[in-house]
């Protein structure tokens, strides 16, 4: 063949490529394309969340030439925000996208995979998850939902919480009705206070007409996203209750088992990367937006004190304790974490800690 031909020839090949039903070189068969709906717990466009799941599927879309679409639902917009799981265990939408201490209706063992009140930063969660054994013990347990977990994203430490009275000591957590999901959530129970789970979208509401009297979201980026600084006076970290929470991607496990080798590749390199972008960005935004809180002065922004963090650690081994006596899947899992955590807390105190406290303010 001459020159000529060949270009021809691959240029043929590529325009193909891109097509449906088109050979794609040696060994492939036609290059079939996949639809898929993708349903998020978050508002639509909401900051870090909403736009990290933009993003993540227009990795997918663009790494895979367009083989892989995906259409993207915020909470309400298909299903309500706590429907995702059902919804993407059941086939209706391939993908979901949320956090998995949201299910713990359906395992309480998925709240380990999100967060552990007073446990590891995102950096460790990551280390956990890619080299502890974490992710393959969170596939395992998400498989009997017929579920295939990715970490996708990770806020890094959050902000303890919004409230309208001091929290001065224990007592001050007693009859106190707050926004707190998973286990920080089972934490304030045990120590007085009434957690109620709520959406993102939901929270400046319920705080504003007093049907909450306190709430967490996530940090300065997301919560003044909200305004949740006009409803509340105290800004108090750190927040034990979310170190390092973990942010999940769901893809319905026959979906997942339907696609090509290269496409399963694409969807798991662009979550691990979502994973990473999503972390930056919080890292960014959040202390742009901090330094914004300061300005303005209209918030206090006030330490737990140390007796108060004394009590609810101690609070909140007593609540792992309760889990891992009686469900095995938890047992498994938290073993798994605790062991990591063990390890990981002793590079990080002559690593991050160190650094952090010899570099000063
Ligand atoms: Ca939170």
């Amino acid at each position: 063949m001459k020159r000529r031909e060949l270009l021809a020839a691959g240029a043929v090949a590529l325009a193909g490529c891109a097509g449906e039903q088109a050979d794609c070189g040696p060994g492939s068969g036609p290059a079939e394309r996949f639809d898929w709906k993708l349903v998020t717990t978050w508002p639509p466009n909401f900051p870090g969340l909403g736009t990290g799941v933009l993003k993540l599927v227009e990795m997918i879309e663009a790494a895979s030439g367009g083989r892989l679409r995906i259409k993207v639902y915020a909470a309400g917009e298909l299903v309500p925000a706590f429907e995702v799981f059902d919804t993407v265990s059941s086939g209706t939408a391939e993908m979901g996208h949320g956090s998995a201490y949201y299910w713990k209706g359906k395992t309480e063992a998925a709240q380990l995979f999100t967060a552990i009140p007073f446990g590891m930063t995102a950096m460790e969660m990551n280390g956990w998850m890619y080299h502890g054994g974490g992710l393959e013990l969170y596939q395992e347990l998400y498989e009997q939902f017929n579920l295939v977990p990715f970490p996708a994203g990770n806020t890094g430490v959050q902000m303890g919480g919004w409230f309208n009275r001091e929290i001065n000591s224990l007592d001050d957590l007693q009859g106190l009705k707050m926004r707190i999901p998973g286990l920080g959530g089972e934490v304030l129970k045990r120590a007085g206070g009434t957690p109620v789970n709520l959406p993102g979208a939901d929270i400046f509401t319920a705080l504003q007409t007093g049907s909450i009297d306190a709430t967490e979201w996530i940090g300065p980026y997301n919560d003044v996203a909200f305004g949740l600084h006009q409803a509340a006076r105290y800004y108090y970290y750190p927040g034990w209750q979310e170190p390092g929470p973990v942010l999940e991607c769901t893809v319905n496990r026959d979906a997942w088992l339907s696609l090509p080798e290269d496409l399963k590749a694409i969807v798991g390199i662009a979550c691990s990367a979502i994973n990473d972008q999503m972390t930056a960005e919080f890292v960014a935004r959040n202390a742009q937006s901090l330094d914004k809180l300061r300005a303005e002065g209209q918030v206090e922004i006030r330490s737990f004190p140390p007796e108060v963090l004394d009590e609810l650690r101690r609070i909140a081994d007593e609540v792992l304790q309760d889990l891992v006596q009686r469900d095995p899947a938890a047992a498994r899992i938290h073993d798994s974490f605790a062991a990591y955590r063990e390890s990981a807390a002793g590079w990080s105190a002559i690593s991050e800690q160190a650094m952090l406290n010899a570099r000063g303010g």
